[in-house]
């Protein structure tokens, strides 16, 4: 029996990085997990660590009332779909304001008041969201929307733990610093030109990071495990910074 035995787990933007490392470290700690993204293609794989996926648009409001519904009674639900624009207050498009805000947060609230009723029904449930430490928590360059729609998912986080409190559903959200996956390397790749080269770009990124390397996504997976496990009964509403030292 692992640390999440006999819980029943749903993740969104599950097909990489961080949302597939986390539905891999459940299973592998005994959850019953459904993993989900956008991409159908990406969720191929999962099903040999034991978990049930299928592709959903966390964007599409009745796409998710119903997948979560089909859930059956959730334990866990991890939001994890976010999306990272590179913008300032005078480049961002009123158009990237909107996708993010709907992406970031606005889906983080549809998902959670779908699965919300039967977990306070059950008196029992972890909901992890995914933040960043680019937030209210660190002001980065080149970060205005994804900073601004962050704080945003940290204030939604405290909200909703402030509102299930004492009815024994917890609310925390995770505030990384940089991580390695496949949306990074696009990140890195979009700076090339800007740093000189494809290296440089990515070392400005590494020295950001006060420890001086990347995290992988398996640090984020076990934080979120920690999260979503009883060892953590006693925490909630938090947004829990693991950046490496970039807010030292
Ligand atoms: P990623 O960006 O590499 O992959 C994102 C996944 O989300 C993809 O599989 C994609 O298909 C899926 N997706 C995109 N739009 C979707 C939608 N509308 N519905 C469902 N799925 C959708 O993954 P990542 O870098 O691990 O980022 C995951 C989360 O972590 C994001 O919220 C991101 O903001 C956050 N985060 C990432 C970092 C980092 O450095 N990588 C740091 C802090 C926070």
């Amino acid at each position: 029996a692992g640390r999440l035995a006999g819980k029943r787990a749903f993740v969104t933007a599950a097909g990489q990085g961080i949302g597939r490392a986390t539905a891999i470290a459940m299973a592998r700690e005994g959850a019953s997990v459904i993993a989900t993204d956008r991409d159908a293609a990406k969720l191929a794989g999962l099903d040999a660590h034991g978990i049930t996926s299928h592709a959903l648009d966390v964007l599409d409001d009745a796409a998710v009332a119903s997948a979560i519904a089909a859930a059956g009674r959730l334990d866990i639900l991890f939001n994890c779909a976010g999306f990272v624009h590179q913008n300032t207050a005078l480049t961002c498009t009123d158009d990237e304001w909107d996708f993010a805000f709907a992406l970031n947060v606005r889906s983080m609230w549809r998902t959670i008041k779908a699965a919300l009723p039967a977990m306070l029904e059950a008196k029992r449930g972890s909901i992890i969201n995914m933040a960043s430490a680019a937030s209210n928590i660190k002001g980065a360059p080149n970060r205005f929307l994804y900073g601004t729609s962050k704080a945003a998912v940290i204030g939604m986080t405290r909200a909703v733990a402030a509102d299930c409190v004492t009815q024994g559903v917890r609310v925390n959200c995770l505030a990384p610093g940089t991580v390695d996956t496949p949306s990074l390397q696009d990140r890195i790749a979009a700076n090339a030109a800007a740093a000189g080269s494809f290296e440089a770009s990515r070392a400005a990124f590494i020295a950001r990071q006060a420890m001086g390397r990347l995290a992988t996504a398996e640090e984020m997976a076990a934080l979120v495990v920690y999260l979503a496990s009883d060892e953590s009964a006693f925490v909630t509403g938090q947004a829990m910074v693991i950046d490496g030292g970039w807010t030292l």
